[in-house]
């Protein structure tokens, strides 16, 4: 046996321990070492391996070419793994196949070339990244489920939030409805109260205006019965007259009270009719003279056609007994009241004037209001109801009215009422 040099011993030493495996081939090919790690690696005792072609540990098609590959490099000196190291295959004894990484290095000697390959096994290294891109994998498949989740759960509130969405609109739709009810009750209580607060003031102002007819009536019918001669029949006529005034004045209000809760009501329809308006004047104002004062006259003029209006006739009865009655209560006796009527462009207009107590200037934006009356009435009777409900008809006829009034000069009411064809 030759004697070692130390060194080779203590390199021997390093090859046996390393934990890598250590195999060397001529250039033929043919395995001239292997370590104990090799020899593990790949299955085979080491005596196995010395003398066998690396072939042996390579799963084919590399066996085959492996011959190929050492002298196309001995040729052309063009190397795939020497002095590079990559990741191959190798294949143990027991035909089972595995990755390792393997480096191979060139040894040239004085007369022959050797090549040394430090194998290591990746099996290991392969299955914990396999094992690493599996659980990759899982991981991803789970986030996309989990999005896919998510992406179904979002939908699902998004849906949530559309059908809370049109509910919330529904009940507003719903409150909305019952706020308009509850307004169109108040509005119906409203006016219930109002018309129940004119009624009872009604009947306080009635029974005020209702005492001074009612005792002039008394006292006549007495004073009748006490004229009982024949030569007194002058007399007797005389508190006729005043029980006669009496009555339509109460007449008058009554009236006045039915109109008005008619009105509230809404109880006054239009009723149109077709009449000629001349004549339809001269009437009311024949009816007019009972009510004037002693030597009160009315002055008619109108346009010289006598035209045939359609119009409400009770309507405008109303409205112009009404103006004349006031015309006729505010102004002295012996005065003239000025009524003009037209139709033009489609239009009637109706004009009032007297030469009465006029209107003061302050109480004049009131005019309409009821139970309104102004200051300089004094001791004339009313209840202040006659012109509301004159300017509440005219509306019911689409119409307009106004009024130019001066105190202590006179006043004028005008009226215009468009007409149908
Ligand atoms: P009634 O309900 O009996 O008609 P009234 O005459 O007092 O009572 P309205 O006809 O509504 O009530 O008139 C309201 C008020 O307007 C009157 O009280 C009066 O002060 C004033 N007025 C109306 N017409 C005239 C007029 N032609 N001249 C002066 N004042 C008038
Ligand atoms: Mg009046």
């Amino acid at each position: 046996m030759e004697k070692y040099s130390e060194s080779a011993i203590r390199l021997t030493a390093i090859i046996e321990t390393a934990t890598d495996g250590i195999i060397t081939i001529d250039v033929n090919g043919i395995i001239e070492m292997a370590n104990s790690a090799a020899a593990e690696l790949f299955g085979y005792s080491k005596e196995e391996m010395l003398g066998n072609n690396i072939r042996m540990l390579m799963p084919s098609p590399y066996a085959g070419q492996h011959d190929n590959y050492i002298s196309n490099y001995l040729r052309t000196g063009h190397a795939k793994i020497i002095g590079i190291g990559r990741e191959v295959t190798g294949q143990r004894k027991n035909g089972s196949i595995f990755p390792m990484r393997l480096s191979i290095s060139e040894v040239n000697l004085k007369d022959r070339r050797l090549f040394t390959g430090i194998v290591h096994d990746l099996t290991e290294e392969k299955e914990a990244e396999e094992e690493i891109r599996q659980l990759n994998a899982e991981l991803e498949d789970r986030v996309e489920a989990r999005t896919e989740e998510l992406v179904n759960a979002v939908n699902k509130l998004l849906d949530i939030n559309r059908q809370l969405e049109r509910e919330v609109v529904d009940r507003q739709k719903a409150e909305n409805a019952l706020r308009k009810n509850e307004a169109e009750i108040i509005k119906a209580l409203e006016a219930e109260k109002e018309l129940s607060q004119l009624k009872s003031r009604f009947v306080s102002i009635a029974s005020h205006e209702f005492r001074t007819p009612l005792s002039t009536i008394l006292s006549s019918a007495d004073l009748i019965e006490a004229y009982t001669k024949a030569e007194q029949q002058e007399k007797r006529l005389k508190h006729t007259g005043r029980i006669k005034s009496s009555v339509s004045n109460l007449t008058a209000i009554l009236n006045d009270f039915l109109s008005l809760s008619k009105l509230e009501e809404g109880a006054v329809q239009v009723e149109l009719s077709e009449f000629e308006l001349i004549s339809f004047c001269k009437s009311v104002l024949e009816e007019l003279h009972g009510v004037l004062k002693p030597n009160q006259r009315i002055v008619h003029t109108h346009s010289p056609e006598n035209h045939v209006i359609l119009l409400d006739k009770k309507l405008l009865r109303n409205i112009l007994f009404n103006l004349f009655s006031n015309a006729s209560k505010y102004s002295p006796d012996g005065s003239a009241i000025h009524c003009s009527t037209k139709v033009e462009h489609g239009q009637l207009f109706l004009e009032v004037r007297d030469e009465g107590i006029g209107i003061p200037r302050e109480d004049q934006q009131h005019l309409f209001t009821r139970f309104f009356r102004a200051h300089n009435v004094e001791n004339i009777q009313g209840t202040g109801l006659g012109l509301n409900i004159v300017r509440r008809y005219v509306e019911l006829l689409n119409g307009r009215i106004s009024f130019e009034s001066e105190e202590g000069v006179g006043t004028t009411f005008y009226i215009q009422i468009p007409l149908k064809k």
